[in-house]
């Protein structure tokens, strides 16, 4: 039995030596061989799993201490040619052939404003407490570090019945804080001045027609 890469054409005699060519030879790789097979998306697909991001990944923020850190959300059959669609041309883009797995990160403020455009929502990242006006956000940039959200996307094999399903499982992990803030800017901390840049404008009269929690939204314009 011959292992083949489909990026290269060469084949292999067992599947490590193939992953093993793949990690090495086609490390940085965005070419996807089998493309032409994937459709293109509706509009209405494209928005459905794009809402789908944007409400689970609201549902992670908290306003307290414990909702605080790394968070991973996943999501069960997630189609192909959505991830590919979504994410395809971003630059920090990853197919690995071998383990039919895609992956995408997005970086500090860069990545903040793209996911907004990605998402079509400005608010996608944080949602603020009604009592407290406390802020829950997914965090990308504070005084120490510059954090990352990961998107992968990976096949799955599904049997019931002696038939395989085949379906694609995408995990998102990111990190998330909490804060208090007004016009931007965090009053728990004077030392430091963040930059939280999507943190919408919130006032002490936290006026609810400028803020909203989740969906319905406005789309995101460049
Ligand atoms: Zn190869």
């Amino acid at each position: 039995m011959s292992f083949k890469c489909y990026l290269c054409q060469k084949t292999f005699s067992s599947r490590k030596q193939l992953l093993t060519h793949e990690r090495t030879k086609h490390k940085n790789n965005k070419t996807i061989p089998h493309l032409h097979l994937l459709h293109q998306p509706t509009f209405e697909q494209l928005v459905s799993y794009q809402d789908a991001f944007i409400v689970l990944i609201k549902k992670r923020l908290g306003f307290n201490r414990h909702s605080v850190g790394s968070k991973r959300l996943s999501i069960s059959v997630f189609p192909e040619n959505v991830f590919v669609h979504l994410f395809q041309n971003e630059p920090s883009f990853r197919y690995n052939s071998a383990l039919r797995k895609y992956r995408c990160t997005f970086k500090g403020e860069a990545g903040e404003g793209r996911l907004k455009q990605i998402l079509n929502y400005e608010y996608w990242n944080c949602r603020q407490d009604p009592k407290t006006k406390t802020t829950g956000y997914v965090l990308f940039v504070n005084s120490e570090e510059i954090y990352e959200v990961s998107f992968s996307w990976a096949q799955n094999e599904l049997v019931e019945n002696n038939r395989i399903f085949q379906c694609g499982t995408v995990i998102c992990t990111f990190t998330t804080d909490s804060g208090e803030f007004i016009n931007g800017n965090e009053v728990t901390n004077e030392n430091h001045t963040s930059a939280h840049s999507a943190i919408p404008t919130i006032t002490k009269t936290n006026n609810q027609s400028q803020y909203r929690f989740i969906l319905p939204r406005s789309p995101f314009k460049n």
